[in-house]
């Protein structure tokens, strides 16, 4: 079902399959690009790279993609677009590392800004009572944890992937098992360096321009693009308990989670993940996971039930062994967990954060990375959660699953809500991650119309059932579908749009809002 010309590859989505060129006069365009003065370069062929990500279902050319090596190239480029106003459809899409799922870092026949290539100056750190990097917008999360943990020192809140830019998932939260204590990556910034919609480079933070900061912080790349940001840091453990543990009565599962992220003194990661039926590669691709002594927990029978797995972690450094392995003992011992299916592991800190990079190479091996990934990610509130596990375990999803489905709460009272960032109304939510991937041409229930279908069961159950859901890295068509999902939150945003990007030049593969011509 792919459209294919030259300028439009393809889109597996009809409602967004673009039927006009946004601007006429391009060869015009083009020259007025070309005529800019810049440190980097733009690039008019060869953009296919441009037009994909990790979702690999939406394919839009752009006209041209910008490789800036400075933040004024990312400014005046900017500013020639929006001084040419609405004469043209033009439009500019930051890409970080690509790994949106539904083109949302694509720019049909605009500009694509490779944001990697922003890598001056330098990372700067700050080492004092309250440590922290400044870093590119475009820096890729694993290269500030490497450079971190030479001085000593991390970032606090992570994704469980680290091959994401800074700007990238600052655009959408940053959520990981250290979220439940320290809040989403959104939450651990103290400044952004941010380029406008009408290229202004403006420097913002809890203090200074602070209402483009927070819109900025979980935005969807809609107020500028950042260039900089300044990300809090502590001290960095050497190592890491890594241990799984269990469950076959999802009431007991989530009432240890949810004991867990409350209480004080807890683990320093805290997630959990659904197997059902536990065949087939792609579920194990966070297969890094190497147990000490899987030999009991392998012995234990499933029967064919659902299982949920318990993922907990704590750091520790070499000379607190004796005393971490007595505290783990301690805290393992509060939860109602299978006993024979306690699955330790220890690995460096460094690695524990890379684990999925592991499981990457695996599949990139087996051809089996770049394939659809038609991804679901749902904020479920607590009170709904037996609800949504009912029926969603019980009923939609009971034979296979086609990738790992994570769920784990977290608890929002300590987090900042000042952010873009949408979340259920309850303090304590799960967010429940389906990371399915699709077998191409496949017509079984690998295949991607199987699970896109499956998908649209599960949004369906939501919404008749009103859980009160929020979608986590959103994706609506209409209008209407967005304004339910910032929901009170909708008129800032869209004040927030007139003021910082009033041509709605910025982030157009979101389609939120659309450049008036
Ligand atoms: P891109 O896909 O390049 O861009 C995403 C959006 O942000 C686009 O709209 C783009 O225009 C905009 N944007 C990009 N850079 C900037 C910038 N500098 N300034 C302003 N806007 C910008 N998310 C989690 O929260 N937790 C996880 O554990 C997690 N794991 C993941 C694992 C994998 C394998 C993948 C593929 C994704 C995962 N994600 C996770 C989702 C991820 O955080 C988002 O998809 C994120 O946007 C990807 O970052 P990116 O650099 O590839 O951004």
């Amino acid at each position: 079902s792919c459209v294919i010309n030259r300028n439009y590859l393809c889109s597996t989505h009809p409602m967004v399959t673009p039927t006009v060129s946004p601007h006429s006069g391009s060869s015009n365009i083009t020259a007025s690009l070309e005529a800019l003065r810049l440190d980097g370069h733009l690039s008019f062929d060869n953009m296919h790279h441009a037009a994909k990500d990790f979702g690999n279902r939406h394919h839009f050319l752009p006209s041209a993609v910008l490789h800036p090596k400075s933040v004024s190239d990312i400014s005046s480029t900017i500013k020639h677009i929006f001084e040419m106003g609405t004469t043209t459809g033009l439009t500019v899409a930051a890409r970080g590392h690509g790994h949106s799922l539904e083109g949302q870092a694509q720019a049909y026949h605009g500009v694509v800004i490779n944001m990697e290539s922003l890598q001056a100056p330098d990372m700067y750190f700050h080492i004092g009572e309250l440590p922290y990097v400044d870093a590119s917008g475009g820096e890729l999360w694993i290269n500030l944890l490497h450079e971190s943990v030479k001085h000593g020192l991390t970032p606090k809140s992570w994704t469980d992937y680290l091959h994401l830019t800074v700007g990238g998932t600052l655009s959408n939260a940053g959520i990981s098992g250290q979220a439940f204590r320290h809040g989403p990556q959104i939450n651990n910034v103290y400044q952004l360096e941010v380029v406008t919609g009408t290229g202004e480079v403006v420097t913002c933070s809890e203090k200074k321009n602070a209402d483009l900061f927070y819109g900025v912080l979980g935005g969807l790349g809609q107020f500028g693009i950042i260039t900089r940001a300044r990300i809090s840091l502590e001290p960095a453990p050497m190592m890491v308990k890594w241990i799984r543990v269990l469950y076959t009565d999802f009431f007991l599962f989530s009432k240890d989670q949810e004991h867990l992220i409350s209480s004080k003194n807890s683990f320093d990661y805290i997630e959990g993940f659904v197997i059902i039926n536990r065949t087939g590669l792609l579920n194990n691709w966070r297969s890094s996971f190497n147990p000490k002594d899987p030999v009991q927990a392998s012995q234990f029978n499933s029967e064919g039930r659902t299982l949920f797995c318990l993922e907990i972690a704590k750091y520790f450094n070499p000379e607190e062994t004796n005393f971490m392995t007595q505290k783990v003992d301690s805290l393992l011992s509060e939860l109602s967990y299978i006993k024979s299916t306690l699955l330790l592991s220890e690995v460096s800190y460094v690695e524990f954060l890379d684990r999925v990079h592991v499981s990457e190479l695996k599949l990139r091996e087996m051809g089996l990375w770049e394939v659809p990934h038609p991804w679901l990610n749902l904020l479920i509130p607590k009170s709904r959660i037996h609800d949504f596990a009912n029926e969603v375990f019980g009923n939609i999803l009971t034979d296979t699953s086609t990738g790992p489905i994570l769920i784990y709460p977290v608890d929002k009272s300590k987090w900042n809500n000042r952010t873009s960032m949408v979340t259920p109304e309850e303090d304590v939510f799960y967010l429940v991650a389906f990371l399915s991937s699709a077998m191409p041409f496949s017509k079984g229930t690998d295949g991607l119309e199987h699970i896109l279908n499956q998908n649209k069961r599960i949004l369906d159950f939501c919404k008749s059932a009103n859980l009160g859901m929020k979608q986590y890295l959103p994706h609506y068509i209409t209008r209407e579908d967005w304004k339910t999902h910032f929901g009170t939150q909708w008129e800032v945003f869209v004040m927030r749009k007139s003021t910082y990007d009033p041509l709605a030049i910025l982030a157009p593969g979101q389609r939120i809002f659309q450049k008036a011509r």
